[in-house]
């Protein structure tokens, strides 16, 4: 069944589930570490020329994320994160819904499982209250400062920095 909205609800509450069943209480939030406690290999490629715009995909088959490997760090975190969401939120990975994720956000299908899981991957690398915290304590600290502190890119900061 394919659904018509996102459940941000559901998205949010998944991650904050999963950070408190593996005890992680300050950043970074290593997803490949999260991806591995559910049983999931994250293995880094060189795409081909023609999957150079992948940032990455699931394959349920094997169990296995598969993450460009000639992206940055912090991008391969949210990738990871990202195809993660797919798995714990039951998505349809054989259905139409699901695409690759795109390095390019443009490029990106706007499904409502694709929104669901970016949100999911937001909610697990910087979650609300981690990131409130080093906001409170440290109240100069700029995208660039927390974007390393919790592994991910500036513009995942500043996506988060909106709503919290
Ligand atoms: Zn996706």
């Amino acid at each position: 069944m394919s659904l018509t909205f996102p459940n941000f609800n559901a998205a949010k509450n998944k991650a904050k589930e999963v950070l408190e069943g593996n005890l992680i209480v300050e950043p970074p939030v290593v997803a490949q570490k999260l991806a591995e406690s559910y049983e999931l290999d994250v293995r880094y490629y060189i795409f081909k020329l023609e999957y150079k715009e992948v940032a990455g995909f699931i394959d349920v088959s094997k169990n296995t994320i598969a993450v460009n490997g000639e992206d940055s760090p912090a991008r391969q975190n949210f990738t990871i994160a990202h195809e993660l969401g797919h798995y714990l939120l039951g998505h349809d990975l054989d259905g139409t819904e699901y695409t690759c994720l795109f390095r390019d956000p443009t490029k990106q299908k706007n499904t409502p499982i694709e929104q669901e899981a970016n949100c999911f991957a937001a909610n697990l690398l910087v979650p609300t209250m981690m990131l409130q915290r080093y906001l409170d304590r440290f109240s100069f600290a700029d995208d660039e400062q927390l974007s390393r502190i919790f592994g991910v890119s500036t513009d995942v900061i500043r996506f988060r920095r909106l709503y919290l």
